[in-house]
């Protein structure tokens, strides 16, 4: 089954990489010229690890990270209102979070295609259905498929041709993110911090040895651009009454890596598929960030769509199943999510979340992260 995937990223690769491993012809087409060591940090959580090993690339990824044996939320003086422990960040088999570079991680599965899998400058304009196959047509020539998977990310092109009407939702939310040049204090260095100021939020981790990764989240309107003049000292602004350990993460940035991102989602798509052509990823359920699982259930899209495919050899099946078994999951995680933003930039929604995190039950925080890290076994 010759399989294009539109889209170079997290999901896109994943997918290929997994097509390749069950020995389905497939080709990534990815607009950008090269892969570029962009991005700053991700939060690759236990679900996404189970594949990952799966594909073969689990202990680089292991090995270029760093593995975060807690996860607190604190005030802005970094203390936890409930200190977590590492039972409930890491799964059954033992598997913990894992802090990396994004473009470490995108090198590591760009890196374990076989020459030739992925081709850089190709982009996607439109489709259109022949026969039994799929003619996809780019900026640059046309090529020729038996399907098409969408994994173009949140403002997917493929997405817009098969259900013009989806619609993206601004959380109201924008993030500067970025990776300073530093060590933190031994205590941070194994843990990721998220800390909660009035309105506002600050996270960061280690990434590697001398790399920090952090976001800042504010409330703003919608797709403001930064002047970039003094940038770092605006951010920090943002940010007076925390500890000073914030301001010297932000003050180690390369004011050039900084980036910034509106928070946004999908409203539910009602479909993921049409006729030989089926979205993943991103482009299919776009989560805001708040659950650090976007870039994870693009990573179990590819083991669940690949899998199914290969068991069953019928497009239209897989496809059929491939919603049936994701669904439940990703509504889940992209609605709680959004609410968990909203809540964490008001008052009383903090207050809220503060009064649940200090009353849950050990067992039962673990019972719902637990049911985050599964990952089913794929039967047609
Ligand atoms: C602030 C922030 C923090 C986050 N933190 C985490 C985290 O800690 N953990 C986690 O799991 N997730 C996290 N996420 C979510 C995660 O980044 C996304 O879910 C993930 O990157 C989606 O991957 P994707 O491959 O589906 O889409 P994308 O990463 O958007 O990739 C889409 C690719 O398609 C290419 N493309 C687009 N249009 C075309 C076209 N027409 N033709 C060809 N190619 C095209 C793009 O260039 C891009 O390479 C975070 C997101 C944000 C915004």
């Amino acid at each position: 089954m010759r399989t294009a995937i539109i889209g170079g990223g997290i999901s896109g690769l994943t997918t290929a990489l997994s097509l390749y491993r069950l020995g389905i012809d497939c080709k990534v087409y990815e607009k950008a010229p090269e892969l570029k060591p962009v991005g700053a940090g991700i939060w690759m959580q236990p679900n996404a690890l189970k594949v990952l090993d799966w594909l073969g690339v689990g202990a680089q990824v292991r090995a270029n990270g760093t593995a975060l044996y807690q996860v607190d939320i604190s005030n802005q003086m970094l203390r936890p209102f409930r200190k977590t422990n590492n039972s409930i960040t890491r799964d059954s088999a033992g598997n913990n979070i894992i802090s990396i570079h994004r473009a470490r991680l995108q090198n590591i599965l760009a890196e374990s295609l076989p020459p030739g899998m992925l081709e850089t400058n190709k982009s996607y304009e439109s489709h259109q259905l022949i026969g039994d196959s799929v003619s996809i047509k780019f900026t640059d020539g046309v090529t020729e498929a038996d399907i098409l998977l969408g994994a173009d990310g949140i403002h997917s092109k493929v997405r817009a041709s098969i259900f013009p009407d989806s619609t993206i939702r601004y959380s109201g939310q924008t993030c500067w993110r970025g990776v300073a040049a530093m060590q933190l204090p031994k205590e941070f260095t194994s843990t990721g911090r998220e800390a909660w100021g009035k309105g506002v939020r600050f996270g960061f981790s280690q990434v590697s040895d001398n790399q920090v990764y952090w976001f800042g989240v504010v409330k703003a309107p919608q797709n403001q651009k930064d002047v970039s003049d003094n940038l770092k000292q605006k951010i920090v602004d943002l940010f007076p009454d925390f500890h000073p350990l914030v301001k010297e993460i932000i003050a180690k940035t390369d004011e050039s890596v900084i980036i910034r991102s509106d928070l946004s989602d999908l409203i539910r798509l009602d479909h993921w598929s049409s006729d030989r052509v089926c979205l993943m990823g991103d482009a299919a359920h776009a989560t805001t960030p708040n659950m650090g699982q976007g870039g994870g259930q693009g990573i179990e899209d590819a083991w669940y769509l690949s899998n199914l495919l290969a068991i069953s050899g019928n497009h239209a099946e897989a496809f059929f199943r491939f919603e049936q078994l994701r669904r439940k999951k990703v509504d889940y995680i992209v609605n709680t999510s959004h609410q968990l933003g909203k809540m964490a930039h008001s008052f009383v929604g903090q207050s809220f979340l503060k009064l649940i995190m200090k009353i849950t039950p050990e067992r039962i925080m673990q019972k719902q992260m637990q049911k985050l890290f599964d990952v089913q076994e794929v039967f047609v």
